[in-house]
C-alpha cells in the first residue's frame, strides 16, 4: 500500500521517525512519503528506519502557501532535500511560524488565557529543523482547560478571523511551484476538497502545477472522483495518503484506510524517477 501524505514529531505529527517506521511496517504500507510542514528533518531518520523493514521513503515536503489570505498547502515530492534554495526558504518560512507563534501567544494573553509556551519556543533551536505550528497553542489550550477539545480552540480562538488569530506571510502557491521544480521535484495541491474554493486549480495548472491530492480523509468518494476527473482534464496525475499525524494526535487515522492506487503511483514514479 502507498501512502504520500504524513507528519512527524518534525512538526505537528506525534510520532516520532522511528514510531511512525513501526506504525507504517504495522499498517502494511510499502512505499511512504513523510510530508511535514515547512520542514524535511524527519525525511533521513524516517529512510533509513523503513528501509530496514523493506519500506521505500519518498522526501516530501507539506510547504504553507498563502492565497488571498488563505492558506494552501501544497505537497512536494522526490526533490533534492540539500537544494540550498529549498533549504532557505524552508528556514525562512519557520522563523515565520515561530513570530506567528508568538504573536498568537500574546493575543491569548491579552484576551486573558494566559498559556504556557515558552518550554516548546525555547527547546526549538532553529537547528533542530522544527516547525511550530498552531496545534501547539491548541494543546496547550486544552492543558489549561479554556477548550474541552483541540477542534473547540481552532473554531474559537484560532482559526481565521478568530481573536487570537494572526495571518502569516507567505510564498503563492505558483512560488511554491517554481520553487520546488528548481528543487528537481514535483508539486501536488494537498487535500483541495478543504479550501474555500478551489478556483486556483486552473490557473496552478497553468502555472506548472504537476498533481491534485485527490485521496485524503477530508474527501468522501463523491469528492476523490471529481478530483480525479479534474486531474484527467488538466492533464495532471493523482497523489493521495492518511495525512496521519500520529496516535492519540486527536485526529482521524487514516494510515492504511486512505492510500494511492497503485496504477496513479506507477504514472507518478514515471515523472519522479
Ligand atoms: P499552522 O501550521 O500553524 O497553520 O496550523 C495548521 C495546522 O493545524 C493544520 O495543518 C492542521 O494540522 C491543524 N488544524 C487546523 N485546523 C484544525 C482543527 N479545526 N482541528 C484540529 N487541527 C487543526
Ligand atoms: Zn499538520
Ligand atoms: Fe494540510
Ligand atoms: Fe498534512
Amino acid at each position: 500500500m502507498i501512502d504520500l501524505h504524513m507528519h512527524t514529531t518534525a512538526s505537528d505529527g506525534r510520532s516520532t521517525p522511528a514510531a511512525l517506521a513501526e506504525q507504517l511496517a504495522a499498517a502494511g504500507i510499502t512505499i511512504a512519503a513523510v510530508t511535514d510542514h515547512d520542514t524535511t528533518a524527519a525525511i533521513d531518520d524516517v529512510r533509513t528506519r523503513a528501509r530496514a523493514r523493506g519500506i521505500h521513503v519518498i522526501s516530501g515536503i507539506e510547504i504553507t502557501a498563502v492565497q488571498a489570505s488563505e492558506d494552501v498547502h501544497m505537497l512536494g515530492y522526490a526533490f533534492d532535500p540539500a537544494h540550498p534554495g529549498l533549504v532557505a526558504f524552508l528556514a525562512a518560512q519557520r522563523v515565520d511560524r515561530r513570530r506567528r507563534l508568538e504573536e498568537m501567544h500574546a493575543r491569548l494573553v491579552a484576551i486573558g488565557l494566559p498559556v504556557d509556551i515558552e518550554s516548546h519556543l525555547s527547546s526549538t533551536k532553529e537547528k533542530s529543523g522544527k516547525a511550530l505550528g498552531r496545534p501547539l497553542l491548541a494543546a496547550a489550550l486544552l492543558k489549561a482547560g479554556y477548550v474541552s477539545s483541540i477542534a473547540e480552540a481552532f473554531d474559537r480562538y484560532l482559526g481565521a478571523g478568530g481573536p487570537a488569530f494572526v495571518s502569516r506571510r507567505g510564498a503563492s502557491p505558483a512560488d511554491v511551484v517554481a520553487l520546488v521544480h528548481e528543487a528537481g521535484g514535483i508539486v501536488s495541491v494537498a487535500h483541495p476538497g478543504k479550501l474555500r474554493s478551489d478556483a486556483l486549480i486552473e490557473p496552478l495548472a497553468e502555472a506548472g502545477l504537476d498533481a491534485i491530492e485527490a485521496y485524503h480523509p477530508d474527501h468522501d468518494t463523491i469528492a476523490t472522483a471529481a478530483y480525479r476527473a479534474r486531474a484527467a482534464r488538466l492533464g495532471l496525475l493523482v497523489t493521495g495518503g492518511s495525512d496521519f499525524h500520529g496516535r492519540d494526535s486527536g485526529r482521524t487515522d487514516a494510515m492504511g484506510r486512505v492510500t494511492l492506487p497503485v496504477s496513479d503511483f506507477a504514472r507518478l514514479a514515471e515523472r519522479i524517477a
